[in-house]
């Protein structure tokens, strides 16, 4: 026994929990790092994490990841929560020491990696985000903590995200349809993805890619969705020039950033996205 995780175990909670890729991307890591730590699915109800949550720590858990629909229900349940959780008010990575429940959110500062891996600048740029959910709420405002010049949420129902807009002047919030939706397309820097259209499984898509048309050619287009690998608005992007990439950058490195959590241990991220992509390319292209 020579790691803090050896002998312990590592889950995902979620309702639904099978299409979760988490336990592929953790025990690959784990696996490469050779801990004897196994990392499961564990099935979790909507509206049952406080329930659960007592439970936890008899079932050899040394922490969980959290999906849909816990990650807020989470936040007033845990006994310390880090600065990212408390801002995004959004927990999705828990870790267990000594019966203590300690909430992080490693989401934006995954994406934010994953977009230094791409050679994606944001410092002094405008960003244009479209969606303005879960995902949308932690890349807007650690894009925004980090540099981003102004961030432009472009959403069906900018009532619901207000509170979003509230942190930031730099953060504005208006429908599809404003004229301010494609004054900030023309001035922008980068353009984000952060709605499910085009997402395997949904059957909403973009209904065309007219917005496209609208950005500057040098600006890079972000699709949050890695199922399908490649989307058609990054298709559409590419064939107008644009550097287009999607979201698995930020699958791994949340994933990554969690087990550092579970382990209190940095880890050699080049080497963990080698192994996780080993494992991880043929699951999805399996649904391409
Ligand atoms: P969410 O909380 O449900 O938010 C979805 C957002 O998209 C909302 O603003 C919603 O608007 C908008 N939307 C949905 N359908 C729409 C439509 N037909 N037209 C226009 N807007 C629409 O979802 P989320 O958790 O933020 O996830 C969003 C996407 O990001 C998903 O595809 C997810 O897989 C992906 N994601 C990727 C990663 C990663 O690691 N790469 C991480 C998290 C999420 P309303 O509020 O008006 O419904």
């Amino acid at each position: 026994m020579n790691h803090v995780l050896d002998g312990k175990k590592l889950a995902v909670i979620g309702d639904p929990i099978e299409h979760s890729l988490s336990p592929v991307i953790q025990q690959a890591m784990l696996d490469e790092l050779g801990i004897a730590c196994t990392y499961e699915r564990i099935l979790v109800g909507a509206g049952s994490v406080a329930a659960w949550l007592p439970i936890a720590p008899d079932l050899n858990l040394a922490g969980f990841n959290a999906t849909m629909p816990h990650k807020t229900d989470l936040v007033p349940l845990m006994d310390s929560l880090s600065d990212d959780a408390r801002m995004y008010r959004s927990v999705n990575t828990v870790v267990i020491r000594e019966g203590r429940f300690h909430g992080h959110n490693t989401d934006g500062e995954g994406f934010l990696r994953s977009l230094l891996d791409a050679g994606m600048e944001y410092r002094d740029r405008r960003v244009v985000v479209y969606g303005a959910g879960g995902a949308a709420r932690s890349v807007v405002l650690k894009l925004t903590a980090s540099g981003a010049q102004s961030v432009t949420v472009c959403c069906r129902t900018p009532g619901k995200a207000e509170e979003l807009a509230s942190h930031s002047p730099r953060i504005r919030l208006c429908s599809f349809t404003e004229k301010a939706c494609e004054a900030a397309l023309a001035e922008a820097g980068l353009f984000i993805n952060c709605t499910p259209l085009g997402m395997q499984g949904v059957s909403a898509q973009f209904e065309d890619f007219y917005f496209l048309d609208m950005l500057p050619p040098s600006a890079p287009v972000y699709d949050l969705i890695y199922r399908p690998l490649k989307t058609r608005l990054l298709e559409e992007a590419e064939k107008r020039g644009h550097v287009a990439v999607n979201g698995l950058g930020m699958l791994i490195h949340q994933a990554i950033l969690a087990l550092e959590q579970f382990s209190s241990r940095p880890l050699d991220a080049g080497l963990m996205k080698k192994a996780v992509m080993k494992r991880l390319l043929p699951v999805l292209k399996q649904g391409d």
